[in-house]
């Protein structure tokens, strides 16, 4: 099929929910992808924060290709080799004792809200089951975790919408603790706010929810869908805040690519599933779990942390050039490798206006160009970029 082939059966046979830009792309490469029509991108976008370790990345494909030659799915009726070594690798690695596997973010917060649920329900002081989330928030599409997404615009058309959740401003403890009730068993938050503007908090709110969660005896859930497996650079975002929760999701870049999910607690908080309380036929099968296994191998053996680090650190530094000789760019925010460039304007013009010059970006909740490239990024690649949106931004 041409391109133009392929554009109009999209339209004839996909249903209409994304607005999707008018390329196919067919091939990637690290950093690199290329379209249907032979042209090449640098792709700062990495599949929404997916592909950390770039397209194909020799380690993770070597994997994949292995395991499907083996084994590639058997259900959770029986123990799981590759399963048992990814959460050996993710427990050995974080505050948690045991992990959950499952396909997607908006799976790994279902598991999360119902993990909070049955522990509130059961092993707290009487029936509690509320949870605060935060207004601007993302966790996901389902009915469940678009309900505890606080953005009324993800939520309009689904009503009734599931009982159980409050909202409270992001970055406000007072806020929390004023929401709190006899009926509140957690407290979820992404540490960075990435859906909703690449929005850090102050650098003593996570510490301070932690402790309004010890006093008032009620969970504390990080949502670490977009913002672990090192984009921060450490492999979790949640370590740079000095202090630990009880349940945390996982799933964006944990396959580089492969739809993988986790749902991570303490041991004290996973005691409220037993068998028979959830389940996912997928959910950490051979074929995704030998991709996660590769992948946490090269995160945590390659210097991938530390190259995030240096290399957000000198992109932050470059954008901070581009804002000077730019009006439009209010703000430059954001930690290792998940940045946000706030503009005045739309920021749907600069995104396509990059993609004809051949560079891939985001721009998220109207106005917040986000970009989430590869870990693996050089300052060349990061150069490449500020040179195409100087001159893009130019032109506005
Ligand atoms: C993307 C995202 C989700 C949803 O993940 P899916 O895999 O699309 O279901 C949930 N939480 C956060 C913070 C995300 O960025």
């Amino acid at each position: 099929m041409t391109t133009q082939e392929l554009l109009a059966h999209s339209s004839r046979y996909i249903m209409n929910t994304y607005r999707r830009f008018p390329i196919v792309l067919v091939r990637g490469e690290g950093p690199w992808v290329w379209d249907s029509e032979g042209k090449e991108y640098l792709d700062f976008v990495a599949g929404i924060a997916v592909c950390s370790l770039g397209h194909s990345h020799p380690a993770v494909t070597a994997a994949i290709r292995k395991q499907a030659e083996t084994l590639t799915h058997v259900s959770n009726l029986y123990h799981i080799e590759p399963q048992i070594r990814v959460a050996e690798c993710l427990v050995e690695h974080s505050f948690a004792d045991k992990a959950f596997f499952c396909n997607s973010g908006a799976e790994a917060n279902e598991a999360a809200i119902k993990l909070a649920r049955k522990y509130g329900n059961e092993m707290m002081d009487g029936n509690r089951y509320e949870i605060i989330t935060m207004e601007n928030s993302f966790h996901g599409r389902t009915l469940t975790t678009v309900t505890a997404t606080g953005q009324k615009k993800f939520q309009l058309g689904f009503e009734p919408l599931p009982e159980g959740f409050r909202y409270v401003p992001f970055n406000d403890i007072a806020a929390v603790e004023k929401a709190i009730t006899e009926k509140t068993c957690a407290v979820m938050v992404e540490p960075i706010q990435a859906e909703g503007g690449i929005l850090v908090p102050d650098d003593d709110y996570l510490r301070r929810l932690r402790n309004l969660c010890d006093d008032r005896g009620i969970l504390l859930i990080f949502d670490e869908v977009q913002v672990g497996m090192g984009r921060t650079g450490t492999l979790f975002a949640y370590e740079q805040s000095g202090i630990q929760p009880d349940i945390m999701t996982l799933a964006k870049a944990l396959g580089n690519g492969f739809p993988v999910g986790a749902m991570l607690a303490t041991d004290a908080a996973a005691a409220a599933f037993v068998p028979g309380n959830h389940a996912s036929t997928f959910g950490g099968n051979p074929l995704g779990m030998a991709a996660a296994m590769a992948t946490l191998d090269t995160i945590l053996t390659g210097g991938v942390l530390d190259n995030c680090k240096a290399v957000g650190a000198y992109f932050f530094d470059r954008l901070r050039e581009l804002k000077g000789a730019h009006d439009i760019i209010t703000d430059v925010r954001g930690r290792g490798l998940i940045v946000g460039v706030e503009l005045s304007i739309p920021g749907d013009a600069i995104v396509s206006m990059a993609m004809e010059n051949g560079v891939l970006i985001n721009c998220t909740n109207g106005n917040i160009l986000r970009f989430v490239p590869p870990l693996i990024i050089t300052r060349d690649h990061v150069d490449r970029v500020i040179e195409v949106l100087d001159e893009v931004m130019r032109l506005t």
